[in-house]
Protein backbone atom coordinates (compact mmCIF):
# COMPACT_ATOMS: atom_id res chain seq x y z
CA UNK A 1 0.00 0.00 0.00
CA UNK A 2 1.43 3.05 -0.61
CA UNK A 3 2.40 5.79 1.67
CA UNK A 4 0.55 8.22 -0.21
CA UNK A 5 -2.01 10.82 1.00
CA UNK A 6 -3.86 7.65 2.62
CA UNK A 7 -7.03 9.78 4.35
CA UNK A 8 -10.20 10.51 3.48
CA UNK A 9 -12.55 12.98 5.37
CA UNK A 10 -16.50 11.86 6.10
CA UNK A 11 -19.15 14.45 6.33
CA UNK A 12 -19.60 15.79 9.95
CA UNK A 13 -22.36 13.55 10.77
CA UNK A 14 -24.46 12.98 13.83
CA UNK A 15 -23.55 13.79 17.64
CA UNK A 16 -21.67 11.07 18.79
CA UNK A 17 -21.55 10.79 22.67
CA UNK A 18 -19.98 7.15 23.03
CA UNK A 19 -18.58 5.32 20.45
CA UNK A 20 -17.83 1.40 20.90
CA UNK A 21 -17.76 -1.70 19.05
CA UNK A 22 -20.63 -4.22 19.58
CA UNK A 23 -20.86 -7.95 18.93
CA UNK A 24 -23.93 -7.08 16.53
CA UNK A 25 -24.33 -9.58 13.82
CA UNK A 26 -26.46 -7.55 11.12
CA UNK A 27 -28.99 -10.05 9.87
CA UNK A 28 -27.98 -10.76 6.33
CA UNK A 29 -30.58 -9.75 3.41
CA UNK A 30 -29.78 -13.23 1.55
CA UNK A 31 -31.42 -15.92 2.49
CA UNK A 32 -29.56 -18.59 4.48
CA UNK A 33 -28.07 -21.60 2.71
CA UNK A 34 -28.37 -24.75 4.56
CA UNK A 35 -24.71 -25.83 4.71
CA UNK A 36 -25.78 -28.18 7.46
CA UNK A 37 -23.95 -25.94 10.19
CA UNK A 38 -24.83 -24.51 13.43
CA UNK A 39 -23.99 -21.65 14.95
CA UNK A 40 -23.01 -21.70 18.78
CA UNK A 41 -22.61 -19.54 21.17
CA UNK A 42 -20.74 -19.63 24.53
CA UNK A 43 -20.57 -16.76 26.59
CA UNK A 44 -18.84 -15.87 30.50
CA UNK A 45 -16.86 -13.48 32.54
CA UNK A 46 -13.50 -12.60 32.81
CA UNK A 47 -11.26 -9.80 33.56
CA UNK A 48 -13.41 -7.44 35.28
CA UNK A 49 -15.75 -7.53 32.03
CA UNK A 50 -18.05 -10.71 29.89
CA UNK A 51 -16.79 -12.46 26.77
CA UNK A 52 -19.24 -13.79 24.11
CA UNK A 53 -17.83 -16.44 21.60
CA UNK A 54 -19.64 -17.63 18.49
CA UNK A 55 -18.58 -20.69 16.69
CA UNK A 56 -19.69 -22.51 13.70
CA UNK A 57 -19.80 -25.81 12.59
CA UNK A 58 -21.51 -29.40 13.61
CA UNK A 59 -22.32 -31.06 16.78
CA UNK A 60 -19.63 -28.88 18.38
CA UNK A 61 -19.66 -29.64 22.46
CA UNK A 62 -20.02 -26.25 23.99
CA UNK A 63 -19.40 -27.56 27.27
CA UNK A 64 -15.99 -28.96 26.59
CA UNK A 65 -15.30 -26.02 24.65
CA UNK A 66 -15.95 -23.87 27.38
CA UNK A 67 -14.14 -25.40 29.89
CA UNK A 68 -10.69 -25.46 27.56
CA UNK A 69 -11.38 -21.96 27.10
CA UNK A 70 -12.40 -20.61 31.11
CA UNK A 71 -8.80 -22.48 31.71
CA UNK A 72 -7.09 -20.80 28.88
CA UNK A 73 -8.67 -17.32 30.24
CA UNK A 74 -7.98 -18.66 34.61
CA UNK A 75 -4.14 -19.27 33.54
CA UNK A 76 -4.10 -15.54 31.52
CA UNK A 77 -5.38 -14.18 34.86
CA UNK A 78 -2.68 -15.75 36.90
CA UNK A 79 -0.31 -14.85 34.37
CA UNK A 80 -1.22 -11.02 34.44
CA UNK A 81 -3.79 -9.73 36.27
CA UNK A 82 -3.03 -6.67 38.36
CA UNK A 83 -6.65 -7.17 40.46
CA UNK A 84 -5.18 -10.77 41.13
CA UNK A 85 -2.50 -10.29 43.93
CA UNK A 86 -0.53 -13.38 43.94
CA UNK A 87 -0.52 -13.36 39.89
CA UNK A 88 2.67 -13.16 38.45
CA UNK A 89 2.66 -10.00 37.33
CA UNK A 90 1.72 -8.79 40.77
CA UNK A 91 4.37 -10.96 42.24
CA UNK A 92 7.04 -8.91 39.92
CA UNK A 93 5.32 -5.70 40.63
CA UNK A 94 5.30 -5.78 44.39
CA UNK A 95 8.97 -7.40 44.83
CA UNK A 96 11.54 -4.52 45.35
CA UNK A 97 14.08 -6.97 43.72
CA UNK A 98 16.36 -5.46 41.06
CA UNK A 99 17.37 -9.38 40.29
CA UNK A 100 16.11 -11.12 37.16
CA UNK A 101 13.19 -13.14 36.74
CA UNK A 102 12.49 -15.81 34.47
CA UNK A 103 8.67 -15.14 33.25
CA UNK A 104 5.86 -17.89 32.01
CA UNK A 105 5.41 -17.97 28.25
CA UNK A 106 2.07 -16.11 28.35
CA UNK A 107 3.76 -13.49 30.16
CA UNK A 108 6.61 -12.88 27.79
CA UNK A 109 4.38 -12.90 24.36
CA UNK A 110 2.15 -10.13 26.19
CA UNK A 111 5.48 -7.96 27.07
CA UNK A 112 7.13 -8.85 24.25
CA UNK A 113 4.27 -6.91 22.08
CA UNK A 114 3.95 -4.42 24.95
CA UNK A 115 7.50 -2.82 24.26
CA UNK A 116 7.48 -3.35 21.06
CA UNK A 117 4.47 -1.22 20.56
CA UNK A 118 6.17 1.57 22.97
CA UNK A 119 9.02 1.69 20.57
CA UNK A 120 6.74 2.14 17.97
CA UNK A 121 4.17 4.62 19.41
CA UNK A 122 7.52 6.32 20.29
CA UNK A 123 6.28 5.76 23.90
CA UNK A 124 2.45 6.65 23.50
CA UNK A 125 2.05 2.85 25.27
CA UNK A 126 3.56 2.54 27.65
CA UNK A 127 2.70 -0.20 30.42
CA UNK A 128 4.93 0.99 33.39
CA UNK A 129 2.49 4.27 33.23
CA UNK A 130 0.52 1.99 36.12
CA UNK A 131 1.62 4.53 39.27
CA UNK A 132 0.06 7.20 36.60
CA UNK A 133 -3.09 5.41 36.06
CA UNK A 134 -3.52 4.75 40.17
CA UNK A 135 -2.87 8.21 41.10
CA UNK A 136 -5.50 9.11 38.56
CA UNK A 137 -7.74 6.49 40.44
CA UNK A 138 -8.13 4.40 37.60
CA UNK A 139 -6.12 1.44 38.75
CA UNK A 140 -6.72 -1.62 41.06
CA UNK A 141 -6.85 0.76 44.02
CA UNK A 142 -9.38 2.77 45.49
CA UNK A 143 -10.28 5.98 42.86
CA UNK A 144 -9.27 9.58 44.85
CA UNK A 145 -12.05 11.71 42.10
CA UNK A 146 -8.98 14.55 42.72
CA UNK A 147 -6.64 16.04 40.58
CA UNK A 148 -3.40 15.37 42.21
CA UNK A 149 -0.69 18.10 43.31
CA UNK A 150 2.05 18.89 40.66
CA UNK A 151 4.67 17.44 43.57
CA UNK A 152 2.70 13.84 43.62
CA UNK A 153 2.89 14.10 39.49
CA UNK A 154 6.17 15.05 39.49
CA UNK A 155 7.43 12.15 41.62
CA UNK A 156 5.18 9.59 40.34
CA UNK A 157 6.45 10.30 36.82
CA UNK A 158 9.90 9.23 38.04
CA UNK A 159 8.54 6.02 38.67
CA UNK A 160 7.70 5.70 35.35
CA UNK A 161 9.25 4.45 31.90
CA UNK A 162 10.02 1.98 29.87
CA UNK A 163 13.74 2.55 30.20
CA UNK A 164 13.64 1.30 33.98
CA UNK A 165 12.55 -2.43 32.39
CA UNK A 166 14.22 -4.92 30.75
CA UNK A 167 13.17 -8.00 29.34
CA UNK A 168 15.15 -10.33 26.77
CA UNK A 169 14.81 -13.95 26.57
CA UNK A 170 12.00 -14.65 28.69
CA UNK A 171 14.16 -12.61 31.55
CA UNK A 172 12.72 -10.02 33.06
CA UNK A 173 14.06 -7.17 35.28
CA UNK A 174 13.55 -3.59 36.32
CA UNK A 175 16.33 -0.72 37.21
CA UNK A 176 14.17 0.85 40.21
CA UNK A 177 12.72 -1.24 43.23
CA UNK A 178 9.01 0.61 42.43
CA UNK A 179 8.67 -0.19 38.87
CA UNK A 180 4.61 -1.27 38.49
CA UNK A 181 3.74 -2.97 34.90
CA UNK A 182 0.26 -2.69 33.98
CA UNK A 183 -0.57 -4.65 30.75
CA UNK A 184 -4.58 -4.37 31.24
CA UNK A 185 -4.36 -1.75 28.03
CA UNK A 186 -3.60 -5.20 25.66
CA UNK A 187 -4.50 -8.07 27.95
CA UNK A 188 -8.06 -8.32 26.82
CA UNK A 189 -6.79 -8.65 23.34
CA UNK A 190 -4.38 -11.35 24.22
CA UNK A 191 -7.08 -13.16 25.46
CA UNK A 192 -8.87 -12.98 22.39
CA UNK A 193 -5.82 -14.23 20.34
CA UNK A 194 -5.94 -17.25 22.83
CA UNK A 195 -9.13 -18.47 22.43
CA UNK A 196 -8.76 -17.50 18.96
CA UNK A 197 -5.82 -19.56 18.39
CA UNK A 198 -7.23 -22.49 20.96
CA UNK A 199 -10.79 -22.42 18.92
CA UNK A 200 -8.84 -23.35 15.65
CA UNK A 201 -6.31 -25.94 17.88
CA UNK A 202 -10.15 -27.49 18.00
CA UNK A 203 -10.46 -27.20 14.11
CA UNK A 204 -13.06 -24.59 14.08
CA UNK A 205 -12.07 -22.25 11.53
CA UNK A 206 -15.57 -20.02 11.56
CA UNK A 207 -15.72 -17.89 14.84
CA UNK A 208 -15.84 -14.59 16.30
CA UNK A 209 -14.42 -14.15 19.85
CA UNK A 210 -15.27 -10.85 21.49
CA UNK A 211 -14.26 -9.75 25.13
CA UNK A 212 -15.01 -6.26 26.62
CA UNK A 213 -15.07 -5.46 22.97
CA UNK A 214 -12.35 -6.38 21.32
CA UNK A 215 -13.32 -8.65 18.97
CA UNK A 216 -11.25 -11.27 16.33
CA UNK A 217 -13.46 -12.50 13.53
CA UNK A 218 -12.84 -15.79 11.09
CA UNK A 219 -14.66 -17.04 8.42
CA UNK A 220 -18.60 -17.32 7.98
CA UNK A 221 -21.39 -17.15 10.02
CA UNK A 222 -23.59 -20.25 9.25
CA UNK A 223 -25.72 -19.39 6.15
CA UNK A 224 -22.62 -19.18 4.68
CA UNK A 225 -22.38 -14.71 4.67
CA UNK A 226 -19.16 -13.03 5.95
CA UNK A 227 -19.40 -11.79 9.63
CA UNK A 228 -20.85 -7.92 9.99
CA UNK A 229 -19.91 -5.75 13.11
CA UNK A 230 -21.41 -2.73 13.55
CA UNK A 231 -19.47 0.29 14.65
CA UNK A 232 -22.62 1.67 16.93
CA UNK A 233 -24.03 5.72 17.64
CA UNK A 234 -24.27 6.57 20.96
CA UNK A 235 -26.05 4.12 23.94
CA UNK A 236 -27.58 6.74 26.29
CA UNK A 237 -31.02 7.13 24.33
CA UNK A 238 -30.54 5.11 20.90
CA UNK A 239 -29.54 2.38 19.64
CA UNK A 240 -28.71 2.58 16.03
CA UNK A 241 -26.16 1.28 13.92
CA UNK A 242 -23.74 4.09 12.68
CA UNK A 243 -21.41 1.82 10.64
CA UNK A 244 -21.44 -1.63 8.88
CA UNK A 245 -17.77 -2.93 8.77
CA UNK A 246 -16.85 -6.39 7.38
CA UNK A 247 -13.38 -6.94 8.89
CA UNK A 248 -12.89 -10.23 7.17
CA UNK A 249 -10.24 -12.80 8.90
CA UNK A 250 -9.05 -10.26 11.52
CA UNK A 251 -9.31 -8.14 14.73
CA UNK A 252 -11.18 -4.93 15.39
CA UNK A 253 -10.38 -3.21 18.38
CA UNK A 254 -11.27 0.17 19.67
CA UNK A 255 -9.98 2.65 22.00
CA UNK A 256 -12.41 5.69 23.30
CA UNK A 257 -12.25 8.01 26.11
CA UNK A 258 -15.76 8.82 27.23
CA UNK A 259 -16.50 5.19 29.18
CA UNK A 260 -14.16 5.18 31.90
CA UNK A 261 -13.85 8.91 32.92
CA UNK A 262 -14.42 11.55 36.03
CA UNK A 263 -15.13 14.55 36.15
CA UNK A 264 -13.20 17.08 38.76
CA UNK A 265 -14.22 21.47 38.55
CA UNK A 266 -15.77 20.73 35.57
CA UNK A 267 -12.89 18.94 33.50
CA UNK A 268 -13.19 15.45 32.09
CA UNK A 269 -10.19 12.93 33.20
CA UNK A 270 -10.17 10.47 30.82
CA UNK A 271 -8.43 6.74 31.75
CA UNK A 272 -5.88 7.20 29.16
CA UNK A 273 -3.02 8.86 30.39
CA UNK A 274 -0.26 10.36 27.89
CA UNK A 275 3.33 9.16 29.30
CA UNK A 276 4.72 12.28 28.73
CA UNK A 277 2.76 14.91 30.41
CA UNK A 278 1.51 12.38 33.14
CA UNK A 279 -2.00 13.58 32.79
CA UNK A 280 -4.99 12.01 31.05
CA UNK A 281 -5.41 13.31 27.63
CA UNK A 282 -7.25 16.15 26.88
CA UNK A 283 -7.35 16.43 23.09
CA UNK A 284 -10.60 15.84 20.21
CA UNK A 285 -10.02 12.66 19.23
CA UNK A 286 -13.40 10.44 20.32
CA UNK A 287 -12.19 7.27 19.27
CA UNK A 288 -9.84 4.88 17.15
CA UNK A 289 -10.84 1.76 15.66
CA UNK A 290 -8.13 -0.73 14.27
CA UNK A 291 -8.64 -3.63 12.26
CA UNK A 292 -4.98 -5.87 12.39
CA UNK A 293 -4.93 -9.84 12.59
CA UNK A 294 -3.85 -9.81 15.92
CA UNK A 295 -6.34 -8.44 18.62
CA UNK A 296 -3.16 -7.88 20.86
CA UNK A 297 -2.02 -5.70 18.56
CA UNK A 298 -5.22 -4.00 17.78
CA UNK A 299 -5.66 -3.18 20.92
CA UNK A 300 -2.23 -1.54 22.04
CA UNK A 301 -2.61 0.54 18.66
CA UNK A 302 -5.88 1.81 19.40
CA UNK A 303 -4.78 3.18 22.96
CA UNK A 304 -1.05 4.08 21.55
CA UNK A 305 -3.00 6.56 19.05
CA UNK A 306 -5.50 7.67 21.62
CA UNK A 307 -2.83 9.17 23.82
CA UNK A 308 -1.29 10.45 20.06
CA UNK A 309 -3.87 12.69 19.75
CA UNK A 310 -5.73 13.24 15.66
CA UNK A 311 -3.24 14.69 13.66
CA UNK A 312 -0.10 12.22 15.43
CA UNK A 313 -2.34 9.86 14.92
CA UNK A 314 -3.13 9.99 11.51
CA UNK A 315 0.77 10.30 10.31
CA UNK A 316 1.45 7.15 12.61
CA UNK A 317 -1.33 5.16 10.85
CA UNK A 318 0.19 6.19 7.44
CA UNK A 319 3.42 6.02 8.36
CA UNK A 320 2.74 2.31 9.50
CA UNK A 321 0.16 1.34 6.71
CA UNK A 322 -2.65 0.25 9.69
CA UNK A 323 -6.11 0.01 8.56
CA UNK A 324 -7.77 2.81 10.99
CA UNK A 325 -10.96 4.75 11.53
CA UNK A 326 -11.07 7.55 13.92
CA UNK A 327 -13.97 10.00 14.85
CA UNK A 328 -12.78 13.36 16.24
CA UNK A 329 -14.71 16.26 17.61
CA UNK A 330 -14.67 19.61 15.70
CA UNK A 331 -16.49 22.44 16.19
CA UNK A 332 -18.78 21.49 13.16
CA UNK A 333 -19.81 18.39 14.81
CA UNK A 334 -17.91 14.65 14.67
CA UNK A 335 -15.46 13.84 12.12
CA UNK A 336 -14.80 10.86 11.08
CA UNK A 337 -11.38 9.82 8.80
CA UNK A 338 -10.06 6.88 7.28
CA UNK A 339 -7.06 5.35 5.91
CA UNK A 340 -7.34 3.82 2.62
CA UNK A 341 -6.40 0.72 3.99
CA UNK A 342 -9.28 0.86 6.77
CA UNK A 343 -11.55 1.61 3.66
CA UNK A 344 -12.08 -2.29 2.03
CA UNK A 345 -14.03 -3.15 5.52
CA UNK A 346 -16.54 -0.33 5.18
CA UNK A 347 -19.74 -1.63 3.95
P1 LIG B 1 -9.41 1.52 25.70
O1 LIG B 1 -10.41 0.49 25.30
O2 LIG B 1 -10.00 2.88 25.92
O3 LIG B 1 -8.18 1.52 24.85
P2 LIG B 1 -7.99 -0.12 27.44
O4 LIG B 1 -8.64 -0.82 28.58
O5 LIG B 1 -7.57 -0.91 26.25
O6 LIG B 1 -8.95 1.07 27.08
O7 LIG B 1 -6.71 0.63 27.92
C1 LIG B 1 -6.78 1.62 28.91
C2 LIG B 1 -6.10 1.12 30.17
O8 LIG B 1 -4.68 1.03 29.92
C3 LIG B 1 -6.24 2.11 31.30
O9 LIG B 1 -7.36 1.78 32.10
C4 LIG B 1 -4.93 1.98 32.03
O10 LIG B 1 -4.95 0.90 32.92
C5 LIG B 1 -3.95 1.67 30.95
N1 LIG B 1 -3.31 2.85 30.34
C6 LIG B 1 -3.67 4.16 30.39
N2 LIG B 1 -2.85 4.93 29.67
C7 LIG B 1 -1.92 4.10 29.12
C8 LIG B 1 -0.79 4.28 28.27
N3 LIG B 1 -0.44 5.48 27.82
N4 LIG B 1 -0.07 3.19 27.95
C9 LIG B 1 -0.41 1.96 28.39
N5 LIG B 1 -1.45 1.72 29.19
C10 LIG B 1 -2.22 2.77 29.55
MG1 LIG C 1 -7.08 -0.52 24.21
Amino acid sequence: MSASVNFFKFKPTIKLLLLTIIVVIVSGCFPSKDLGRQEYLVQGNTMGTTYNIKVVGENIDTVKLQQGIDKKLKQLNQEMSTYIGDSELSAFNKSTSLSVVTTSPGLARVLNEAIRLGKLSNGALDVTVGPLVNLWGFGPEYRPETVPSDELLAATKARVGLDKLAFKNGMLSKSIPDLYVDLSTIAKGYGVDLIAEFIEDKGINNYLVEIGGEMRLKGFKHTGELWHVAIEKPLSNERAVHQIIVPKDNAVATSGDYRIYFEANGQRFSHIIDPKTGKPINHKLVSVTVIHPSSMTADGLSTAMMVMGEEKALAFAEANDLAVYIIAKTDHGFVEQSTVKFMQYLK
